[in-house]
Parts: C-alpha cells; sequence; structure tokens
C-alpha cells in the first residue's frame, strides 16, 4: 500500500494550509505563499473575503439544501443575474466545471433531436483543449494521457487542431450538431483564439444550423478583464459552461443556453440533486455582488497591465527561462524555456503559488482583487526564481 488512504491520481507538493488571508495562504506551520495558483481561477475574490464569508454563513444559519423539487429562490435570482449579464435566457446549475459542460453536450444534442434531427450529435472540439474528467468530457478533450485505460471513447467528437482552425469548415457534417471551443484554453497553456476567429465561427454555425458551445469555465467571470472571455470578439454563444469563479471557491458551475438553444430541455430531462442548493447560490450571488460593482473590471484591466508589463521585462531578462508571456486580464502564461515544473517549484521556492499547464507554461490566476503591492511582490519572487533557475541552468549546461 502506498503512504496515504487517498486515491493516488494527484501529484501533491508537500503544503499544507491552515487558512487563507486575501491573496496569501498560510500553511499549518505558519508558512506565508502568495496565492497566484487560486485553487486554479477559482477564488476570484481570494481567501476568506468578508462579503463571501457573510453571504455563506447566513445562509448556512438558514437553510443548507432542499432539492430541485421546490422553487429555490437564490436560484432564481443568481440565473436571473446571470441572464440580465450574458447572451442567454436560461440556466441550468451544477456542482462543477464538467456537470456544466455535459450539460451543455447535452442541451446541444437535445436540441436537434427536437428538431427532427437525432443523427446531428456530433461535436467538433479543439486539439489542447481541457471540458473535464468526466467519460463525456474526457471524449471532448480527446486527450489520450486522460482516455486511457477507461474504455471505449464516448462517440461523437470530432477534434481539429488549434492552428487548423481555419479550417474547421472542412470538418463540418451533416451529423455535426456544435463546436465547443475554450475562448481562452486555460489547460491547454493559456492559448488565446483570436477574437476574429471567434467571430467567424459564429459565422460558420449561423450558416451551417451549428451551435456554438463555449466553455468558459476558467476563462470566464472576469478573469479576462470582461466579465467573459468571448465578449473581448462580440461573438456569443448559443450555449456556455461556467464553474470555477462563480463560486469564488464553493463548488459550483452552470449551463447558460439562448431560449432556442434550451428547447430540447423540458421537463424530467435532466437533473442534479445538489446543483443549485441553496449554500452555492448564496455564494454565487455574492461573488456576482463584487465582480459586477461599478469598477471592478477596470480595476482587473489595470492591474492585468501592471502585470503583464513587469513579466515581459522579466522574460527579457531571462531569455534561458521563459520564452513569452500571454494570455487577457489575469489569466496569464510564462511560456517557458526549461521544464515548466522546475519553474512552477523555483516560484514556490520563492513563497510564490502558480499553477503548471500544457504547452509548457506556469500559469498566473491571482485573485482578482489583489493589491498592487502583492503583484510587485510576486514580480520580486519570479525575478529571484528566475536568478537562480538560470544560475543551475548555466551550470548544468
Ligand atoms: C477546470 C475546467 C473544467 C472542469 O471543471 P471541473 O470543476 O474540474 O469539473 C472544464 N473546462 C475548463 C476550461 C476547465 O478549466
Amino acid at each position: 500500500m502506498s503512504g496515504s488512504a487517498l486515491y493516488d491520481t494527484f501529484a501533491r507538493a508537500p503544503l499544507s494550509f491552515d487558512r487563507g488571508e486575501g491573496s496569501w495562504l498560510v500553511t499549518t506551520g505558519g508558512q506565508r505563499f502568495l496565492d497566484f495558483a487560486g485553487g486554479i481561477a477559482v477564488n476570484v475574490l481570494g481567501h476568506s473575503h468578508p462579503h463571501l464569508v457573510a453571504a455563506l454563513t447566513e445562509q448556512a444559519g438558514k437553510l443548507w439544501h432542499v432539492s430541485n423539487l421546490y422553487e429555490i429562490p437564490g436560484q432564481r435570482r443568481l440565473a436571473d443575474r446571470l441572464v440580465a449579464a450574458t447572451f442567454a435566457d436560461k440556466v441550468f446549475f451544477t456542482n462543477s466545471g464538467a456537470e456544466a459542460l455535459e450539460c451543455a453536450i447535452k442541451t446541444a444534442r437535445r436540441y436537434h433531436y427536437v428538431k427532427g434531427h437525432p443523427e446531428r450529435f456530433r461535436i467538433i472540439t479543439i486539439e489542447g483543449a481541457f471540458h473535464g474528467r468526466t467519460l463525456a468530457t474526457i471524449a471532448a478533450g480527446g486527450q489520450q494521457k486522460y482516455l486511457e485505460g477507461f474504455g471505449p471513447k464516448v462517440e461523437g467528437f470530432d477534434q481539429i487542431a488549434f492552428a487548423d482552425l481555419e479550417k474547421v469548415e472542412d470538418r463540418v457534417t451533416d451529423e455535426t450538431a456544435a463546436i465547443l471551443i475554450e475562448p481562452v484554453q486555460g489547460e491547454g497553456g493559456i492559448r488565446a483564439v483570436p477574437n476574429a476567429m471567434l467571430r467567424k465561427l459564429r459565422e460558420l454555425c449561423d450558416a451551417k444550423g451549428i451551435l456554438l458551445v463555449y466553455d468558459e469555465v476558467q476563462c470566464g467571470i472576469g478573469r479576462t478583464g470582461k466579465l467573459f472571455a468571448h465578449e473581448w470578439s462580440g461573438a456569443t454563444p448559443d450555449i456556455m459552461a461556467i464553474a470555477k469563479g462563480i463560486g469564488g471557491g464553493f463548488p459550483m458551475g452552470a449551463c447558460l443556453a439562448t431560449e432556442e438553444a434550451a428547447s430540447g430541455m423540458t421537463a424530467g430531462v435532466h437533473g442534479t440533486t445538489f446543483g443549485g442548493n441553496p449554500l452555492a447560490m448564496a455564494v454565487g450571488n455574492a461573488v456576482l455582488d463584487v465582480v459586477l460593482e461599478d469598477g471592478f473590471l477596470d480595476e482587473v484591466q489595470r492591474k492585468a497591465l501592471l502585470a503583464k508589463q513587469g513579466l515581459a521585462s522579466i522574460v527579457d531578462e531571462f531569455p534561458a527561462v521563459f520564452e513569452e508571456v500571454r494570455g487577457e486580464g489575469l489569466m496569464l502564461g510564462l511560456k517557458c524555456k526549461l521544464p515548466n515544473t522546475a519553474v512552477n517549484a523555483g516560484f514556490r521556492d520563492h513563497n510564490l503559488l502558480t499553477a503548471p499547464a500544457g504547452d509548457n507554461v506556469v500559469r498566473l490566476l491571482p485573485p482578482l482583487n489583489v493589491s498592487d503591492e502583492d503583484i510587485r511582490v510576486a514580480l520580486d519572487a519570479i525575478r529571484s526564481a528566475a536568478k537562480g533557475l538560470a544560475a543551475s541552468a548555466a551550470g548544468a549546461a
């Protein structure tokens, strides 16, 4: 037996945290770390945000769970607010990103089914994508390392290379139901789809009666400086999965859709026990209270510029360690020359937490309300770590 009763599915860093304070995490031993991993883009308002704590504790004292057999006022309210702020008319709440994607996939297939086209169930997805770890979402993501050993791949996903997006039209058939895409790939290495490409996809979908489905689980909820990343392009989807940031640390997600796209999701065809429960809704509403405040997203954009400029000059300073800085808003990536896991560990040695991603990238996903001062602390840590990494790389060469 291995050292723990837990499944060995995670390669964990040897750190246990006792509490969080804003952008900082404190270990059980009292060591302080600046958290630019943010629970992987989850802690949009940092740790222990007073408004979120108050919302959760107030709800916890009243009512935790009732099931979707009854009305849940917090759900109606959050759905109304998401609808008012987006392209969507309809919302289904889930507990996670993968479940939000499952709902999105089912919504797209049902749309064509009720229109009399059950043969249109195939979904075009993009290489390097990440949509979750359920059987359907690993098929959608298409990464061999996540599919291996789990039986036949769920049918109906056709993957296209990121570089071949220009030629996506060639992959459309009479069976194509939807195109599923992250406007900015997160796990794939902070790879943004050009705005013009999103607009082109929108046009293609309109021309062919295909649904455009966005996965904004990671890039949504203010991460890029707009409430949703696709807003930079003006190309709205028919269906969108969200999660991570909307709960600010409370597990929740949602599938948003236009009335038309959701037309197949009639009574009884889909469900959830926990999704949209009163605790999650209290927190989701509290997150929106802050993120939708006047000027909040402008501040995200201002801080993002500060962070990105700082990172760009560090990249110039240490060409043996870094190749480039990428990303929008506070969804930033450092493409590395050295192995990203070594760079990530180097940052950790300087009390800065970040998250590795595909394409040899280290992700920086600070709280959206991070202070200018904490951005400077992070940049100093990155510079110090880069010095050490560059020196040991030169020594090894
Ligand atoms: C994290 C993530 C998911 C999966 O979310 P879970 O809550 O882990 O199921 C799906 N899509 C994207 C883009 C993600 O970043």
